[in-house]
């Protein structure tokens, strides 16, 4: 056994670098919008350039579409709906989803390096999480749209329309994927806008509905700014909007559709508790909150970014926690190895410091991992606060970061208000030995997604989604299809 073996503690392993190759991701040097299934420049002909978050270097330049390009993709998804889309049987719609399904799986390798590149979150999640996940939801409505006479909506629920969906930056394949997927499914054809800075996945996904033959105008996918967003929300040509990113701009949306006939369904932000029990198995507990947090940089509107614990274990559950933080490699998203990778804007970076600068000020304690940073691209250390108290602006308003807030409770009736004391209501996990008290808890609590003893766990066939500030309607299962039907 060697030397450095025998006096090495366990943690200071050291890894060689394991580098994915970038050279499966083709990527244009440009691209164009998607409409009426053909990629095509925008009337105005301005792009953007998106950039690896991780080197700031530019990986490609995509089209701004604007509210006449708006118009274009709405008027080919409103034709396909009426002259093809409509009329296609279940069966056959079933076949499209399935065969999208199989091309991401079979292109997954490259999907991962794209998302990777484009998003900042390590390979080692793209590769396992994001992109087997977006095929799952793909093959699962493939098997509602043949069913849905049996989906509990009454016999022949009827579509909606037109779909306008907006999504965010934080999982762009997944997020298109819980998009499209069921509005296809129920006979909706849709009009896609990615997020500004992640627009490559879903335009790598255009190249697959193309190879699929999914019928010209079924889905259009617009990048773009908010702007882009806005335009498509105000569109009177569109019968529902589905929105996932923040509150504020949800609120927007909300005002904004209120006046019209539009459907509308908005999954917002959270601030997710994890409350630990003194009777928590321990090991798996801290595996479940370090994975509730630093998950995609905590860039996850279900993040466990608040961890309720109780006070006898509190001192006992820090020491771990702390540790296990300090093991996290940071670094080169593409490395196999990595943990927790690239902030993925120079903006949203500015808010975590921000808000990581409050949470110093008002008097919580901050513990930042030790962990060396690139020199170029956007980083930011795993960090936890203890001594946080509700009041503090780190313990109520949502970070979208690595950043854990603790706080201690006493009793189980403590630990329901002070995990249901926020204006969100996403999600919460609940980590005890005695099933009677977890499903107690559960009871109590307000939020949309109750996990047990695990946290961040999804699957196509599980619903998800908030109350309150949160947002409302359900993506995923069954309920996922009602966001779609005129029911
Ligand atoms: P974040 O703050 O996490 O970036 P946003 O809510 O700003 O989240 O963005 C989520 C999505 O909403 C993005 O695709 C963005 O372009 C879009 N968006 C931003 N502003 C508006 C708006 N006013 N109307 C419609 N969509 C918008």
């Amino acid at each position: 056994m060697g030397e450095d073996l025998v006096s090495s503690s366990l943690g200071s392993f050291q890894y060689d670098p394991a580098p994915e190759s970038r050279l499966t991701a083709r990527l244009r040097p440009n691209y164009g919008l998607f409409i009426d299934g053909e990629f095509t420049n925008p009337m105005s002909h301005d792009q953007f350039e998106t950039l690896n978050p991780a080197t700031e270097e530019t990986l490609s330049s995509v089209a701004q579409a604007s509210s006449t390009d708006v118009d274009r993709a709405v008027l080919s998804a409103r034709r396909a709906y009426e002259k093809v889309w409509s009329k296609t049987t279940g069966a056959e719609r079933s076949k499209y989803l399935f065969r999208i399904a199989r091309l991401i799986q079979e292109r997954s390798r490259e999907f991962a390096i794209v998302e990777t590149l484009d998003n900042g979150k390590p390979i080692r999640e793209s590769r396992d999480v994001d992109i087997p996940l977006s095929a799952a939801h793909f093959f699962y409505y493939a098997g509602w749209a043949d069913k849905l006479d049996h989906a509990g909506f009454g016999a022949n629920p009827k579509p909606l329309g037109v779909a306008g969906q907006i999504i965010p930056w934080n999982f762009p394949l997944l997020m298109a994927a819980w998009k499209l997927a069921p509005a296809l499914a129920a006979g909706n054809t849709c009009v896609l806008k990615p997020a500004e800075t992640t627009p490559l996945s879903a335009l790598l996904l255009a190249e697959i509905l193309q190879q699929a033959e999914l019928p010209a105008g079924v889905v259009n996918i617009l990048t773009g700014d908010g702007s882009t967003g806005a335009a498509l929300v105000d569109h009177g040509g569109v019968d529902k909007i589905a929105f996932t990113g923040s509150t504020d701009v949800g609120r927007l949306i909300q005002q904004r559709v209120a006046s019209s006939r539009k459907r509308l369904t908005l999954e917002l932000g959270g601030k997710g508790a994890n409350i630990v029990f003194e009777d928590a198995p321990m090991d798996e507990m801290i595996e479940g909150v370090i994975d509730g947090i630093f998950f995609n940089q905590g860039h996850v509107c279900c993040a466990g970014s608040r961890l309720l614990v109780q006070e006898s274990v509190a001192d006992d559950v820090l020491r771990r926690l702390l540790r296990r933080v300090d093991q996290l490699r940071v670094g080169d998203p593409m490395d196999k190895n990595t943990d927790v990778g690239a902030i993925n804007s120079s903006a949203q970076l500015a808010r975590i410091n921000k808000l990581t600068e409050y949470g110093e000020e008002e008097g919580a304690t901050r513990y930042s991992s030790s962990c060396p940073l690139p020199d170029k691209g956007y980083w930011f250390a795993p960090t936890v606060f203890a001594n946080v108290a509700q009041s503090h602006r780190i313990a109520r308003e949502e970070i979208f970061g690595p950043v854990l807030s603790v706080l201690t409770f006493r009793t189980p009736e403590e630990a329901i208000t002070k995990a249901n004391n926020t204006n969100y209501g996403l999600a919460c996990g609940v980590w005890s030995e005695k099933g009677s008290r977890t499903l107690w808890v559960a009871n109590r609590l307000r939020a949309g997604v109750i996990w047990a003893n695990t946290y961040n766990r999804f699957d196509p066939t599980s619903p998800f989604g908030g109350m309150r500030e949160s947002g409302f309607g359900r993506e995923g299962g069954r309920h996922g299809l009602e966001a779609y039907l005129n029911v």
